[in-house]
């Protein structure tokens, strides 16, 4: 969008330089006269959507033109705000559709036939004569989408939210800065009231950098690239608070001296180093949170972009995105029993408080083989698998549907038990076992399968712990105390693959572990279920 205000700009410098030596009407009054009496000649595209801002169009032609003019205006405008209102209630729905996996393929296709439209629309608006840009863009911009979606894996897909998350909001900044300082050229009128849009671009500005800048490092850290540990300087957050309250001073002085763009790069350069030590002092395992806030974050830059542009489509993704961020951000945070505030700026140190891991296994913890679960296997009606971060490091998905396959042949009821925060992404278990071909209706959630572990003859865990660790209900010191978390523990007999008895992220010991109707299978989760459907084979 930012391209098509640049384009129709420099169209009019154009147009006004070539006839200055003329009549002095602006360029858009020149397009009407040209249209009516040059209508083919013309060396030069003609604009069809002139505007009219010159008194002398006023004493010229007034009712020959102003009314004309107007309801044209009126009328592209009303079209394009209903397609940009057909796009919004198409996201709407198609944000209905994503919360179930049923419908979260019609969802996807809503939300995708919202934006097309959205899209057109856009393209429609006849400020626009040089589609050049706007074309560049879309092929470069599809190029590199689609060989990102087809190269990253499915275990990368943070850092790729992250990544474009990131490109969202410094978009959202440079488009807002572009219509910046289109308006401080003499010929232009802005959109939208001036106080308005160098409020709005301000804070596009403030939250796009921030957004930026913060993806990035936590893309460098989920991809390896950077440290992930977090990085503990004293003061930091009293520092940011200062960088941030500078950055709404120079927002405040853009507001007061519109024409000073060098207020907004000043401000540009101090969010952006808000966003990298925002995001700096945040450990690698709480990125999936912080992605989802910058998610959110990204939406609000937009959002205000709308507002510089004048652009209902914007205004309305952009607060979609918004709170949907923040609802996504609230959720993990609840399901982790963590507080935004702790994640954003508490250092997170596992395993602070809690039993010793010496107190709760010595001497209880029963190794098993494959063989013998196996065996046990056989007996079973009903076996819930609990997936957790241990298949995704090991891309145990295949081998588990196979396991699951095999057990149905032998008429075993499977199912497979979801826990919200498992792994280490919203939605990693659905998204692997999704890319396994595992149905849908097979999975359930932690409020729908919990009641019924009493019922279950054998619950295998593959790779979990925190999301199965009973401390989180009976221990209140633990640092899980009060999680929601998998009732395991009742079912009638529990086995868990792991490589060994390390703790998971929480950085605590598992009583799970040390149960009487446990059984711990030693290896990596690939191998481990790949051991019992050859020992299942075998019989
Ligand atoms: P977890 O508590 O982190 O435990 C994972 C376990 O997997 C480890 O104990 C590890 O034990 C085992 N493991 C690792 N590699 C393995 C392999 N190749 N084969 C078999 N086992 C392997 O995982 P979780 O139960 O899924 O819980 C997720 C945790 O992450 C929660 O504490 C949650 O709050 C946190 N978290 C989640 C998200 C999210 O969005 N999902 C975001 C941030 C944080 P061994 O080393 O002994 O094998």
């Amino acid at each position: 969008m930012g391209g098509v205000r640049f384009a129709s700009r420099n169209w009019r410098q154009e147009w006004v330089k070539l006839n200055s030596n003329r009549v002095p009407l602006s360029g858009g009054e020149w397009a009407i006269v040209a249209r009516a009496i040059l209508p083919q000649t013309s060396p030069l595209p003609i604009p069809p959507f002139p505007t009219p801002h010159s008194p002398y169009l006023g004493k010229m032609r007034k009712p020959l033109f102003a009314n004309t003019l107007r309801y044209t205006r009126n009328m592209g405008g009303s079209l394009i705000n209903l397609a940009y209102l057909v796009s919004a209630v198409l996201f709407i729905l198609g944000l209905k559709g994503l919360s179930h996996p049923r419908t979260a393929v019609r969802g996807n296709q809503l939300g995708a036939l919202g934006m097309l439209i959205a899209i057109v629309a856009t393209l429609l608006n006849q400020e626009i004569i040089s589609f050049t840009l706007v074309l560049v863009g879309l092929v470069v911009g599809a190029f590199i989408g689609l060989v990102m979606a087809l190269r990253v894996q499915m275990t990368a897909m943070p850092q790729m939210v992250a990544l474009l998350n990131g490109f969202g909001g410094i978009a959202s900044a440079l488009v807002a800065g572009a219509s910046l300082i289109e308006t401080t050229l003499p010929e232009v009128t802005p959109p939208v009231p001036l106080l308005q849009l160098t409020g709005a671009t301000a804070l596009s500005g403030i939250i796009g950098a921030v957004t930026f800048w913060g993806s990035l490092v936590a893309f460098g850290k989920l991809q390896g690239i950077i440290n992930e540990n977090p990085l503990q300087v004293s003061f930091l957050h009293y520092i940011n608070g200062v960088l941030l309250l500078v950055a709404v001073v120079l927002g405040v002085l853009l507001m007061l001296n519109p024409t000073a763009v060098g207020y907004y790069w000043a401000l540009l350069a101090v969010a952006s180093v808000v966003g990298l030590l925002l995001v700096f002092p945040i450990g690698g395992a709480d990125m999936p949170v912080v992605i989802a806030l910058l998610n959110s974050y990204s939406g609000l830059a937009a959002a205000a972009t709308g507002f510089v542009l004048n652009n209902n489509a914007l205004i309305i993704t952009g607060s979609l995105v918004g709170a949907s961020g923040i609802i996504l951000t609230t959720i993990m945070c609840k399901a982790m029993n963590r507080s935004l505030r702790n994640v954003l700026f508490g250092v997170w140190v596992p395993g602070e408080a809690g039993p010793k891991a010496d107190d709760v296994y010595a001497g209880k913890v029963k190794a098993t083989s494959p063989e013998e679960v196996a065996m046990l296997l056989e007996g079973a009606r009903l076996v819930v698998i609990v997936p957790g971060y241990g298949m995704a490091v090991s891309q145990a998905q295949h081998a588990v549907r196979d396991l699951m396959q095999i057990l149905q042949s032998q008429g075993v009821e499977v199912e497979f038990a979801i826990h919200p925060v498992a792994g280490r992404m919203p939605g990693h278990m659905n998204v692997l076992l999704a890319e396994a071909d595992v149905p849908y209706d097979k999975l359930k959630e932690m409020d729908e399968i919990n009641p019924r572990f009493e019922q279950v003859d054998v619950a295998i865990v593959i790779g979990a712990n925190d999301v199965v660790n009973p401390l989180a209900r009976i221990d209140p010191n633990s640092p899980i105390a009060g999680m929601p978390i998998l009732d395991v523990d009742k079912a009638r007999s529990v086995v868990v693959i792991k490589r060994s008895l390390s703790p998971g992220f929480a950085g605590i010991p598992n009583p799970l572990f040390a149960l009487d109707n446990t059984l711990m299978l030693f290896a990596d989760a690939r191998e481990g279920v790949q051991g019992i459907i050859n020992a299942l084979k075998a019989k």
